[in-house]
């Protein structure tokens, strides 16, 4: 059995799903999970994922799932089906406005910084607050995206229970921002969380969409 048969089938008694990450990875090796039945792939660079989305059949569900500049937004927003990696307002109008220009409503997940590390990417609860009030707002202009969920990154660790503590908070995080915004919008649904290394543990915290580069296509080099 391959790894890919052996995820799919992992994951098919639960209700989470794969995105496939093949950033670095050629549209040969695309294809040959394509022809496997995969249909989501996650890329992290504009450029390659525009490249791979002119190669590829059009109905590859493409997802974004590194950080995204502003400048970039409007090459992918006439295609994308997700991005992943929304951490702030500035991104989520330029998002709305570029999603307008091509008659689309965005999905977004907003990422949140849920690691040991420091890294300047992802939303601290406050800045989560202040997106979600923008965004429920009775006159809000974000008509153009629905935020649909949650992103996060575990620390890079052996130690499981870390790695669950923060996948927990997260899907506290998600339970909260749902309860308390949320309420008749029940399109706010999916917990991005879990990677090669974490997405068994993902799973038990109830992740929708695993992440899963290395584990499928093999180590990038
Ligand atoms: C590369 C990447 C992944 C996949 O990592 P693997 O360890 O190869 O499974 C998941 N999420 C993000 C944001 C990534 O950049």
């Amino acid at each position: 059995m391959s790894s890919y048969e052996a995820i799919t089938d992992e994951l098919s008694r639960t209700n989470t799903r794969l995105v496939a990450v093949s950033k670095t990875k050629s549209a040969e090796e695309i294809l040959a999970l394509y022809n496997q039945g995969q249909r989501i792939f996650g890329e992290n660079k504009v450029q390659e994922l525009l490249e791979k989305h002119e190669l590829l059949p059009k109905d590859i569900e493409w997802h974004l799932i590194g950080h995204l500049q502003s400048n970039k937004v409007k090459y992918i927003a006439p295609f994308i089906a997700i991005i992943h990696s929304v951490d702030s307002l500035k991104l989520l109008f330029e998002i709305n406005k570029e999603a307008k220009k091509s008659n689309r409503v965005i999905k977004v997940l907003i990422q949140m910084h849920i690691a040991r590390e420091e890294t300047k990417f992802g939303a601290d609860e406050k800045e989560l607050i202040e997106i979600l009030e923008y965004y429920c707002a009775e006159n809000s202009i974000l008509q153009n995206i629905t935020i649909t969920g949650l992103m996060g990154m575990a620390t890079n660790t052996n130690d499981d229970e870390l790695i669950a503590n923060e996948f927990r908070r997260l899907k506290e995080i998600f339970s909260f921002a749902k309860n308390t915004y949320l309420l008749n919008k029940n399109n706010f649904t999916e917990l991005s969380m879990g990677m090669s290394s974490d997405y068994k543990i993902a799973i038990r915290e109830g992740s929708t969409l695993v992440r899963i580069g290395s584990l499928l296509f093999g180590k990038r080099l």
